[in-house]
Parts: C-alpha cells; structure tokens; sequence
C-alpha cells in the first residue's frame, strides 16, 4: 500500500496546491502516495454548518468544536486505521528530518489542519492527536504546515526520488548543514569555483565538502553541532 495522506480541514480546495507540481505531483500521478483532502465541515451537524464556537473563559477569536471535530476524525480513519493522527500546531514538538523519515516509512497520516484561535483542547487527548509544528512563528491555519509537512515527506518515499536526487547528503541527513554547491561558468561576475572541485581529487572534494559543512554548522546553528554526537 503507497503512503496514504488525510488531511482534515476547513480548506480542501487548498489541496494538492504545490502537492500537485513537480516532485511530489509526479509521485502523486504515480501513485506512490496517496492524498484525501475532507472538509471537516462536512461533520457539523446543524442548519448552518457551525464548526466553531466562542472561547470558554472569555477572550478573542473562536475555537473549533470538539464534536465536530471527533466527528470528522472518525469518519476519515476507522478504529483499526494504523496511521499516527497529527495536528498541526505552533506547540507541538519541532518537525524534523527525523521524524519526516520515520513517518516516510510508515502507512501514512492522518493530519489536522487548525483554524482560529485552534482546537477545543478535548479533542486533542480523546483522539489521540500528535501536535507538530513547523517553526517558531504563527501561521493563520495548518493547511500550509501540512504541505510542508507532506512535502518532506513525499521526497523520501521509495521511488520517489531518483538516483540523480539522492536524499543522503543533505542538509540534516547526518546533522549536518549541507556543503556550498557550485555550477558552470567557472568564472561569475569575477568569481571562481573553488579549484579543489575542479581539481578531480575525490578525496579531497570530500574532505573540503565536510569541512565546509562543519564550519556552517557551528556557525549558523551551533544547536545543531552541540547536538551532534562525538564520533560524528
Ligand atoms: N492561538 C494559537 C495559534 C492558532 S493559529 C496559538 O497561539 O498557539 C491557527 C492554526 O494554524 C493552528 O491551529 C495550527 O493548526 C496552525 N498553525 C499555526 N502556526 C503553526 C505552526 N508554527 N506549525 C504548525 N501549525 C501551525
């Protein structure tokens, strides 16, 4: 069974949006990964389709329903459905490359994009939802982080990517910053390749790639680098 996707959220139509270009479009055409978009309006039950309601305790904005929300979860996943369920979330735990190649190599996700001031916080532990966020920033509803999410994903799902794209190397594959890349004309506006990529030296080209990776690590994110373990 392909990689099955089921994104909840008051958006649909906002998806395949990029999903349907490029990479992972192709992927999509082939089948290799799966994508239902469901309207989690679709699971309110009064005249007006009402998905969300005022804060309780007061303050701005409105909150959707737990209720409808269940409902709608319900409806997209049995019981038995073994894929990990997901909210996107500026309080969840970081996405990282990690947990993207994990979830890559699994049956799939459930993923529920919030609107809003969020979810009605029920929900969240009756369903068993995983909050995972982006970044630290705010975003104005999950539909975006779900792509992004998905995304990363798609890229690493066998068969996805070619042997011409290979996924080891990159940034985060090894904890790591990736190494600068160049590209002819060898000589740009007055700048030169730098010779040991031309130099045919394989070894060398590794050894100055790894160097110049640690250097833009500890440089631009020395969380990254203290995290690295010593023999790495
Ligand atoms: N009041 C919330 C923000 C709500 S933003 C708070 O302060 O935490 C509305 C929705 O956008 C959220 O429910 C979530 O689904 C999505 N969202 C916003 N920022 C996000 C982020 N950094 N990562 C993942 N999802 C995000």
């Amino acid at each position: 069974m392909p990689f099955a996707a089921t994104v909840l959220t008051l958006y649909p139509e906002m998806f395949p949006g990029p999903l349907a270009h490029a990479l992972a479009g192709r992927a999509l055409e082939k089948g290799l990964w799966t994508l239902k978009a469901r309207n989690i309006r679709d699971a309110a039950t009064d005249k007006h389709h009402t998905v969300d309601d005022t804060p309780a305790g007061g303050g701005v904005g409105m909150v959707l329903k737990p209720d409808v929300l269940a409902r709608a979860i319900d409806a997209a996943s049995a019981p038995d459905d073994p894929r990990p369920r997901l909210l996107m979330s500026p309080r969840g735990i970081p996405l990282t490359q990690q947990k993207v190649r994990q979830w890559a190599q699994g049956p799939g996700l459930l993923i529920v994009c919030g609107r809003f001031e969020g979810v009605d916080e029920r929900v969240i532990e009756a369903r068993n939802l995983l909050e995972v966020s982006v970044g630290d920033y705010v975003l104005s509803g999950g539909e975006v982080a779900a792509m992004c999410l998905l995304d990363a994903i798609v890229r690493l799902i066998p068969g996805v990517m070619g042997k011409m794209e290979s996924a080891d190397a990159e940034s985060f594959e090894d904890g790591l910053l990736e190494h600068p890349h160049y590209t002819r004309p060898r000589q740009w506006e007055g700048h030169e390749i730098p010779p040991v990529l031309l130099s045919g030296n394989h070894a060398e080209i590794a050894r100055w790639r790894r160097q110049k990776a640690e250097a833009l690590t500890r440089a631009r994110r020395p969380d990254l680098w203290k995290k690295r373990p010593p023999d790495a």
